[in-house]
């Protein structure tokens, strides 16, 4: 095996908790890399008293001085950037560019962490006679956050640097698919000086999952994965009395109306659909043709025909998924969709084992099919033909999902209609991936988000903190009344 068994990270410690283990696979060549332990609740419960043993400690150190351990976090990731993308790419994938890509977002995050002591400074007023009230941010507690398989290093930070920055105890549970970037995460942590107990891992599956919904000494639960257990998770966990946010899937709809800048267009859209292999709940996965658009379609094949399995494009997470998405892509044939560029089957010299599928535009395909509606998660483009603009919003509002949408188009006016009325919380004009940057928040709307905040950007300070008000008066002489 290329890497050591992973382990669970409690209280400062690497530890082996001798259950079953499951094998992580490179999805390049199949190769098995590492082992991960599937976790049980006692694994749970003990990362949960380190985390709570931390918890008095670190939430009484100034906040100004825990970030200081994020700037030398930062550094270190930045002196690391390479090797932590090559595990990213071995583990997930992904290519080296798009792996060096998401390490570089897991630096943009914390570095916005860093700044979190400018963004909490509390508010003070004089409310009525000589009476202050000040509002605080104060920190929940112990916290967990539950993360998919498609970004093992981007996600996890995500939540884990601002969690920690504003004064939590936290407990992450990676994919058991790609658990590698954590135990690597949780090593220069500790590198960076953040004491032990603060960040724990916890690795395992559904029981682990299911555990830390119902963990009573768990305060919140971050999760990141599909709308089916994001559901379960958001449901359980608020059950339990837990403060929840959990991202779903999606089915992102890009808008192309014929005006559009045909080879900006293009290129933007074939890389929206084929970055990371489509594994990305922000890539275009639905295209929208509104009226004549053929010359554009037509570029976006050529576009589509450059993206060569194995050279620009990284392989699907595991052969189940590769074969899903080709079924998905021969039902859409049958129901008499076209095929206009055609990834099944697609081999890669050298790495006959793994699971790569080749970049597929389909065109004339309809509202009621099922490649149409349902999450692909592969790098396939289906072209739904719409005759006017109120017909393609139709199309995209009556999708379960809302993470994104985009238009592509010259006019201000046109694009102004489609920022009004997508039902997605994120759009982009002329942008096919309209992830918004720190420090604006990521979050859908729709079945790709269940709970109020967002989780990155100013709204995770909502979401990770709780407001403590404080009214207090120094002056006897000021007279008393119901207000003071
Ligand atoms: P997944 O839902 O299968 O798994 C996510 C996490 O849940 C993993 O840690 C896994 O161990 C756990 N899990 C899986 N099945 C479970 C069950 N039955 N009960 C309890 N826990 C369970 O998702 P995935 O396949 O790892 O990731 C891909 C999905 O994540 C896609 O749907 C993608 O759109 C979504 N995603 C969404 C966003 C977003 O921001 N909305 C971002 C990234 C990924």
């Amino acid at each position: 095996m290329k890497y050591p068994e992973v382990k669970n990270y409690i209280a400062g410690n690497f530890s082996s908790n001798g259950h079953k283990t499951l094998d992580v696979l490179c999805p390049s060549d199949g190769a098995v890399i590492s082992k991960v332990p599937l976790s049980g609740k006692d694994d749970l419960d003990q990362a949960v008293k380190a985390a709570q043993t931390a918890f008095p400690k670190w939430s009484n150190t100034p906040i100004k001085e825990r970030v200081q351990i994020f700037y030398r976090y930062k550094t270190l990731m930045e002196k690391h950037l390479n090797e932590l993308a090559v595990i990213v790419h071995e583990e997930n994938g992904k290519t080296m560019d798009e792996s060096i890509a998401e390490v570089a977002k897991s630096i943009e995050l914390t570095e916005f962490a860093c700044s979190m002591p400018q963004l909490v400074a509390g508010e003070v007023m004089e409310v009525s006679a000589g009476v202050e009230c000040r509002v605080e941010h104060k920190p929940l507690g112990v916290v967990a956050s539950i993360v998919p398989f498609n970004f093992p290093h981007m996600v996890p930070h995500w939540t884990l640097p601002n969690a920690i920055v504003l004064g939590n105890c936290f407990i992450l549970k990676p994919s058991e698919q790609v658990p590698i970037s954590s135990n690597r995460i949780a090593e220069m942590l500790k590198e960076a000086g953040l004491p032990d107990g603060v960040f724990n891992v916890v690795n395992g599956d559904r029981e682990i999952v299911e555990a830390i919904c119902d963990h009573p000494g768990i305060e919140a639960v971050s999760f990141v994965g599909s709308t089916k257990v994001a559901k379960i998770v958001y449901k359980r966990s608020c059950s339990s009395l837990k403060r929840c946010v959990a991202l779903g899937g999606a089915k992102n709809h890009l808008i192309v109306l014929p005006d559009a800048h045909v080879d900006m267009t293009a290129s933007n859209v074939a890389a929206s659909m084929s970055g990371c292999a489509g594994q990305r709940c922000m890539a275009a996965s639905a295209m929208v043709g509104v009226g004549p658009i053929d010359p554009i379609v037509a570029k976006i094949c050529e576009e589509a025909k450059k993206i060569i399995p194995g050279k620009n494009l990284g392989s699907v997470i595991t052969k189940e998924a590769k074969e899903k998405i080709e079924r998905y892509i021969t039902e859409a044939e049958k129901a008499g969709a076209k095929i206009l560029v055609d990834g099944r089957n697609a081999k890669v010299a050298g790495s006959e084992k793994g699971f790569y599928v080749g970049p597929t535009v389909i065109d004339f395909v309809t509202p009621d099919m099922a490649i149409a509606k349902e999450e692909v998660f592969g790098p396939v483009l289906a072209i739904i033909r719409s005759k006017n603009l109120d017909e393609a919003m139709e199309i995209e509002n009556s999708s379960n999902y809302g993470n994104a949408a985009a238009v592509f188009t010259q006019s201000g006016a046109l694009a102004r209609i489609v920022m009004e009325k997508a039902s997605a919380g994120m759009i982009g004009v002329n942008i096919g991936v309209p992830v918004p940057r720190e420090p604006f928040s990521f979050g859908g709307w729709n079945e790709s988000k269940f709970g109020t905040c967002d989780i990155t950007g100013k709204s995770s300070i909502e979401f990770w903190t709780k407001l403590k008000k404080t009214s207090t008066k120094w002056n006897p002489e000021a007279r008393t009344n119901w207000m003071s």
